[in-house]
């Protein structure tokens, strides 16, 4: 017989992981489950509603779940509807793909006053995830909003906040979401790290995107832009040429009309937020100004400053969600691994192995890594378990009752048809109408 595999998430890393174990072993029995009816994880409620070309990965997805040997079954969360021991007991190798999706805090004052969100919460809000969907969480009066965090994260959430109608009208944004960004019309989106421009995350297509907005216009607040990159730049790594290419883009958003503009980004570099200040809702935002020591870090130089703002998000990394019996780093929120495998025929992918780092891109060598060592464990061995027929058994015991990848093109169907064009969906955001749809 031959190897049976469950993949626990429907993610990048979850469908790498597939194909990868496919090249090598084409007759691998393959399940994966996921705890949404929804498949692709991030690439859905992750990646910017804007930024539609990135999500075209979901068609080389679909081909993988479109063979023959592979299901998916969706909402079945692992670690409630099944244990991983019901998994590991029933399959040859079992793989976690379950990413990265609590917001990681601060831990300073004032971080759970109202208007203050972490950037999963707030991109699930305006990407539809189920968990997500509550109240609105842009108020009526919001002018202005601090973006907190030195990455594209923040760059997507600062850019989506700043958007006219007509350069929403082909995303894929949630009506909720349009609605509220729309009637708020925020003016000002301060977009804050702790680090200078040369140490800023941001990669230059989505810097250059700040760019060329049709009524905002970005303006470098606290720092000079250097004419001449610094010696310790090495332009003979990818990551010395993202710099140098990052700072020309800077640079050139001088030339910018900031003073007409109606709308700003204002990119402002060097500052460590100390405090969230207000009595219920958010007011302002304190900041420590800091320096760069000789070890790249940013240490804080005692002269502090204060933003207002309305709105507060702050992008500053994820954390696993633990499940009952798997291993968990606390501190590291993540799934200690020893390049990829946890323990007996347990391994982990992407984020959930990683910590939440890489694109989507990244994820496929990873996985495919994990998947040639799976393969290597378990070379010789005969497929000693029950497989997909067992874990039919279990659903049909527990009286589960899962969804099929046809299903999910169903729902996509309805999504695609509920849409206004040109936009190409709007998206369920409740998983009971989802499965209302394919009763
Ligand atoms: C806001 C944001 C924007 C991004 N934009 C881009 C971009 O534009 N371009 C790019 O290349 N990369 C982007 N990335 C990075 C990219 O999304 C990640 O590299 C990638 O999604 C990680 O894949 P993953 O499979 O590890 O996790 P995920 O994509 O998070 O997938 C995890 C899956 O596991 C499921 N799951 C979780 N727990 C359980 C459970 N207990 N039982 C069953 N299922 C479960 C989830 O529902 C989900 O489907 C972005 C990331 C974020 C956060």
């Amino acid at each position: 017989m031959s190897l049976s595999i469950a993949i626990i998430g429907t993610g990048p890393s979850a469908l790498y992981a597939a194909d990868g174990i496919l090249k090598k072993a084409p007759e691998a029995r393959i399940d994966l489950i996921d705890r949404l009816p929804t498949p692709y994880g991030l690439v859905r409620f992750g990646v910017a509603p804007d930024h539609l070309g990135t999500k075209n990965v979901t068609r080389q997805f679909d081909k993988t779940f479109e063979k023959e040997n592979v299901r998916l079954f969706g909402n079945l969360t692992v670690g409630h509807d099944i244990t991983i021991e019901e998994l590991k007991s029933r399959y040859d190798a079992v793989l976690l793909a379950t990413g990265a999706q609590q917001d990681k805090t601060l831990g300073i004052e004032g971080e759970d006053l109202e208007g203050i969100y972490g950037s999963a919460a707030f991109v699930g809000w305006y990407n539809g995830h189920p968990d997500r969907f509550a109240k609105n969480p842009i108020a009526e009066h919001t002018r202005q909003a601090v973006v907190i965090g030195n990455g594209n994260v923040s760059i997507d959430i600062s850019r989506l906040l700043i958007k006219e109608e007509s350069e929403l009208a082909e995303s894929d944004i949630c009506a909720h979401a349009r609605k509220a960004i729309l009637e708020a019309g925020i003016q000002n989106v301060y977009l804050a790290g702790r680090r200078g421009p040369l140490e800023a995350s941001f990669t230059p297509p989505e810097l250059r995107e700040l760019g060329k907005l049709e009524k905002a216009v970005p303006v470098i607040e606290n720092a000079d832009i250097p004419d001449a990159l610094p010696d310790s730049i090495d332009t003979s790594i990818p990551s010395g040429r993202v710099t140098a290419k990052n700072m020309e883009i800077m640079r050139s958003f001088a030339d910018l009309e900031a003073d007409k503009a109606e709308r700003k980004i204002h990119l402002l570099f060097h500052a460590s937020p100390v405090a969230f200040l207000g009595d219920r809702h958010v007011t302002a935002v304190r900041f420590e100004k800091t320096a760069i020591d000789d070890e790249g870090r940013a240490v804080g130089t005692g002269e502090f400053f204060e933003i207002p703002a309305d709105l507060v998000v702050t992008a500053i990394g994820y954390r696993s969600r633990p499940i009952e019996g798997i291993p968990f780093d606390e501190k590291r929120g993540n799934f200690p691994n020893n390049d990829g495998h946890i323990e007996d025929n347990l391994y982990v992918v992407g984020w959930g192995k990683r910590g939440p780092s890489g694109t989507i891109p990244t994820n496929r060598a990873d996985s495919f890594q994990v998947a040639n060592k799976l393969l290597d464990d378990l070379a010789g061995q005969d497929s000693e378990k029950g497989g997909p027929d067992a874990f039919d058994s279990l659903i049909r015991d527990k009286g589960l009752s899962p969804t099929s990848f046809s299903d999910w093109k169903t729902i996509e169907r309805a999504e695609e048809q509920n849409a206004t064009a040109p936009a190409p969906r709007e998206k369920f955001t409740s998983i009971q109408d989802m499965l209302a749809l394919l009763n």
